[in-house]
């Protein structure tokens, strides 16, 4: 059967539902698809709008009852997390649903599915009250949420997926399922980790934390000074308290007009951090670095919680990058000598290797409560390039593979989902589990969906149908 044949399916989906359903004819199918990786470019044969439950509901229905003219369900919020193009499927978007209700006695944010982290912040700070958002307000919370989630805040309260205190969501078969630690508690272990492999979320409530004010900002120093900078960083974080999360960049400006002449092609270094507890605390934490070297410039103050997202300064409008990422469980001299060497190699097109400190409170969550791994990694490390074109993007492939067979001696073999993408986010999902915790999610994935209809959710694994 072909996509025709079921033109009144769409017509009946379209008379059920709230939202709109857009098909690739339609107005606004261009706008509604694009994510913000625009090396991503999905052409979905379908794309549900939903505005609630009962919406998304309908598209899984009519997704299973159309399973031979659509190649899956894909689920889009925001478009931050598309690791693989949803050609040919249902795209479920939950872009409108964007209620949030803080609940400032029991410090819980319930949010719906399209929910972006700035709405949570803005609505938890007059409460004093923050939530576990990463480097980007943009970003949604669910997705994020899902796959792990380490923000400025990880190593003193967690991942934000251990912030997670119920989920709803809409399973294949159509129901309406309500999870947390008591009620369908296999379907909760496995959504925190598992992101979208098991249904489509509606809603999640989410743990707040006090948290009124930070210490924060950035230093940056010279690329020449990368090596030692590296070094210090090391012997800096082993002594840090779970109140300071904090990562190193190493980067190479692009050789762009828009860069002032003097730095264009140009490396830098940018050590970030975020201290949650009293201003002179954290100000003599980055004293250390200010007494190791001048740095080329320092923003550290502190600032009220809601401008936590000055830290990164993220990109804001759609990018076409390349990422990938690994997990180190120590920054050895020798894994130092390869970073340096490959981001001060003005050949290689990669931009920035970033190196997230974690540990603190992420490793000591309970390794089976939840799906989620690798909790005792030390670093998350981030390679990304530029790749506006398929050849920019080969070049940055080819250049991360070369990367990390230099650095496959000094890593720990585990991945972080949400830093993920392309082929090798489907090649190597599993390393982000213990080998229990996947029997498990591939064992969930058999009950909740045998016929791999959410196969663009991060593929836990090829053999499933
Ligand atoms: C600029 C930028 C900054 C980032 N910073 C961080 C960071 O600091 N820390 C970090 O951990 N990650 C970070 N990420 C990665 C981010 O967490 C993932 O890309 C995440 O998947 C984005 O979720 P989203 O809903 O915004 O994206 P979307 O592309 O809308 O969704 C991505 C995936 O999430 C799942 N999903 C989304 N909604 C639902 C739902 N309702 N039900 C079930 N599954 C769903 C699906 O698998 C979907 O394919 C960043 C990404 C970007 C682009």
């Amino acid at each position: 059967m072909t996509f025709a044949d079921t033109t009144t399916s769409i017509r009946q989906l379209q008379e059920q539902v709230t939202g709109r359903v857009i098909t690739p004819e339609d107005d606004g199918y261009d706008k509604t698809r694009r994510g913000f990786n625009l090396t991503i470019d999905h052409h979905p044969a379908l794309i549900l709008v939903a505005e609630n439950a009962q919406d998304i509901a309908a598209g899984i229905r009519f997704a299973a009852d159309n399973a031979s003219a659509i190649a899956g369900i894909a689920i889009q919020s925001t478009g931050h997390g598309q690791h693989i193009a949803a050609d040919g499927a249902l795209l479920i978007v939950t872009s409108r649903m964007k209620d949030v209700h803080i609940n400032a006695d029991t410090r819980i944010a319930r949010i719906e599915a399209g929910v972006i982290w700035e709405q949570v912040v803005n609505a938890a700070a007059p409460h004093g009250l923050a939530p576990l958002l990463g480097s980007s307000p943009h970003v949604g919370v669910v997705g994020y949420s899902l796959g792990g989630g380490i923000g400025w805040l990880a190593r003193k309260y967690g991942l934000a997926a251990d912030s997670i205190r119920s989920i709803d969501l809409v399973t294949l078969d159509g129901e309406l399922r309500h999870t947390s630690a008591t009620e369908n508690s296999d379907l909760f272990w496995g959504l925190r980790g598992g992101k979208g492999n098991f249904g489509v979320v509606t809603d999640m409530e989410i743990e707040l934390f006090p948290v009124a004010k930070l210490y924060g900002g950035d230093i940056a120093y010279p690329g020449e000074a990368a090596a030692d900078a590296l070094r210090f960083f090391r012997s800096w974080t082993s002594e840090a308290p779970d109140e300071l999360t904090s990562s190193i960049a190493v980067m190479k400006l692009p050789n762009l007009p828009e860069v002032p002449e003097p730095m264009r092609g140009k490396n830098l270094v940018i050590v970030r951090a975020a201290y949650v507890g009293a201003a002179e605390n954290g100000a003599a934490l980055i004293q250390k670095w200010l007494d190791w070297r001048a740095p080329m410039s320092n923003s550290f103050h502190e600032m009220p919680f809601s401008e936590i997202a000055t830290i990164s300064n993220d990109p804001t409008e759609p990018v076409s990058t390349h990422y990938s990422n690994e997990l180190l469980n120590e920054l050895s001299d020798d894994a130092i000598d390869v970073i340096v060497r490959t981001m001060t190699n003005s050949a290689s097109p990669l931009l920035i290797t970033e190196l997230r400190h974690a540990g603190g409170a992420i490793a000591r969550v309970d390794k089976n409560a939840s799906a989620i791994g690798n909790r005792d990694a030390q670093v998350y490390m981030q390679l990304a390039g530029f790749a506006p074109t398929p050849e920019a993007k080969d070049n940055v492939m080819a250049a991360i593979r070369h990367y990390k067979a230099e650095l496959h001696p000094f890593l720990g073999g585990g991945v972080y989902l949400n830093f993920l993408l392309g082929e090798e986010a489907e090649r190597r999902a599993k390393d982000a589990y213990s080998p229990e915790s996947y029997a498990r999610l591939l064992a969930l994935k058999a009950k909740y969906d045998p016929e791999n209809l959410l196969r663009y959710s991060y593929h836990l694994v090829t053999s499933v149908a």
